[in-house]
């Protein structure tokens, strides 16, 4: 589309960079200019998309609202953006390939040899430009992940060196997110690693217009005027990205050193003048809290931090609006269930627990004794998908008196399957793309906490789940005090939301809550969640 101005974000060194948040920083500042901007991310690996990836493997599978399981990197588009993402600006080398080979078995390249180049790389450019064109994108961020001279991202990188010919000078430019060091025995920040990582990136043909500095502080003018000489860019095209302590200064960072300014000069766009006023007092509010809590994230993923970033983002979002610091612990609930700890002790001094989504048995057993003691001690419980299943399933072992009851997950076999599988997904076998996913509407009840939280009776949040309430049990668990206040708006048997009156809060969702929340408007699940927590 003419008029679309493109920046591709790639990256240097080492992976774990933050080119996401980069990205979205980037596509942050130009939207306060005035600008529509557009995320895109391309993920080298030969999944078609994360969906069948452990998070422990890759971090958090974040869920779109049109049902996309997509990479994390999206969450933090969205937190910063407030644009709902798409599906299809996720681009996997599993979804080109399987493209271009659908293609070629249907006859389309007929006569032809099928190739790396054009025709893999013409599917990677025709993918984006179509979404430029069908979202009237002012600006497009593409972010090539993985690092480069990575065999996985070249041909991302290939495609992204003839957009960048086949387009006007002035309206493509490339960030080059890079690692700088700093060695102690010499106390200096070393550039060389960048020197290499930007030859890497020329012998593919792609030039950095700009390189943004990952370091522990703001890169020294020396460094940056070394790093100016030897990879080939102005002095002020070097931007310090240094290590902070809140991800959400990030853009406010990278403007200081006058990155919205040089962005938006070198893709000559007009200066309709920035407002980031509101997102500096929000930044503020985080720094002088009022009071703190502190929340137990109660799973089983907690080896690595991003397997729960969003949950992370949504207390952070309400830190920022009530002014309050929330201090977050992960416990691992396997260790409860072997009988290494007892939920007592490993709650003690905790203000309120979230127990997160999940699959599978492992570390079950520890969420529900955690379930029970927040049930029975009036400690504030917010339960997200597997985290409300597991609350059932105590709820009707010590409440309804149903001994024994389980999930048919965990255990297939039990005499009361409190949580079964989704008619609609008993024949499903595929695991790709295939459990109900996505943005669903559901209908809540008048004179219930779920009314109160959201102000209103229909809500739309995202899903991603194979089981239900089992509908056998409904009455049972509503006869023993567990509301069922929200359903399914198209199907009525789907319990999306529950909560017990006489408690601070007991509160679960068969949603995530957590992937609506960004940081100019927070998830008021969460918020209410925090508030009550407060008052513990
Ligand atoms: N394993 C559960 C299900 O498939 C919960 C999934 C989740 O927590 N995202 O329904």
């Amino acid at each position: 589309m003419p008029g679309t101005k493109w920046v591709f974000v790639t990256g240097g060194v080492l992976s774990g960079l933050g080119k996401g948040l980069v990205s979205a920083s980037v596509g942050r500042f130009l939207q306060a200019r005035g600008y529509d901007v557009v995320p895109i991310k391309c993920d080298g690996y030969l999944n078609v998309d994360p969906g069948t990836m452990n998070p422990i493997e890759h971090g958090e599978v974040f869920v779109l609202d049109d049902g996309g399981e997509v990479d994390m990197d999206f969450g933090h588009y969205e937190r910063f953006l407030g644009v709902q993402g798409k599906f299809c600006w996720n681009l996997t080398s599993g979804k080109i390939f399987q493209s271009v080979i659908e293609n070629e078995r249907s006859g389309e390249y007929l006569g032809k040899t099928v190739q790396m180049i054009p025709h893999v790389t013409d599917e990677i450019k025709d993918r984006l430009n179509r979404v430029a064109e069908e979202e009237n994108a002012d600006v497009v961020v593409v972010e090539i992940g993985g690092t480069v001279g990575d065999m996985e991202n070249m041909i991302f990188l290939e495609a992204s060196r003839q957009m960048r010919l086949d387009k006007p000078e002035e309206d493509t430019l490339l960030l080059h997110v890079t690692l700088i060091p700093w060695l102690k025995a010499v106390g200096e920040q070393k550039t060389k690693p960048t020197q290499h990582s930007v030859k890497e990136l020329e012998s593919l043909g792609l030039e950095a217009d700009m390189i943004i500095g990952r370091a522990e502080r703001n890169l020294e003018e020396k460094t940056k005027e070394k790093i100016s000489l030897f990879c080939n860019v102005p002095k002020d095209h070097v931007v310090s990205n240094p290590d902070v302590d809140n991800v959400y200064k990030i853009p406010l960072k990278l403007m200081e050193d006058g990155m919205d300014k040089t962005v938006t000069e070198e893709l000559d766009l007009e200066d309709k003048g920035k407002d980031m006023e509101e997102w500096r007092n929000l930044v503020e509010n985080m720094e002088n809290p009022d009071g703190e809590v502190d929340i137990a994230i109660c799973g089983k993923y907690t080896r690595l931090e991003d397997s729960y970033v969003s949950i992370k983002q949504a207390l952070k979002h309400c830190s920022a609006h009530l002014r309050c610091g929330v201090n977050y612990r992960f416990i691992e609930t396997t260790e409860i269930e072997r009988g290494e700890k007892s939920a007592e002790k490993i709650l003690d001094g905790v203000d309120g627990v979230i127990i997160p989504g999940g699959f599978g048995g492992r570390g079950a057993e520890g969420k529900i004794e955690v379930a029970k003691y927040c049930r029975e001690n009036d400690l504030p419980i917010l339960g997200l998908c597997y985290g409300l299943q597991l609350m059932v399933v105590e709820f009707a072992r010590n409440v309804c008196d149903l001994k024994e009851a389980n999930s048919t997950e965990v255990d297939s076999g039990t005499p009361h399957p409190v949580i079964d599988l989704i008619p609609e997904q008993k024949d499903v076998e595929a695991k790709g793309g295939t459990m109900r996913l996505g943005g669903q509407e559901t209908v809540i009840d008048k004179g219930t906490v779920a009314e109160d939280i959201y102000g209103k009776n229909e809500v739309k949040e995202r899903f991603r789940h194979r089981y239900e309430i089992n509908p056998k049990y409904h009455s049972d668990l509503e006869e023993n005090g567990l509301k069922l206040s929200g359903r399914a708006k198209k199907e009525n048997h789907i319990v999306q939301i529950i909560e017990i009156d006489d408690h601070p809060f007991y509160f679960g969702t068969q949603f995530h809550p957590e992937f609506t929340s960004t940081f100019e408007d927070p998830n008021p699940v969460f918020v209410e969640f925090v508030k009550s927590c407060t008052d513990a």
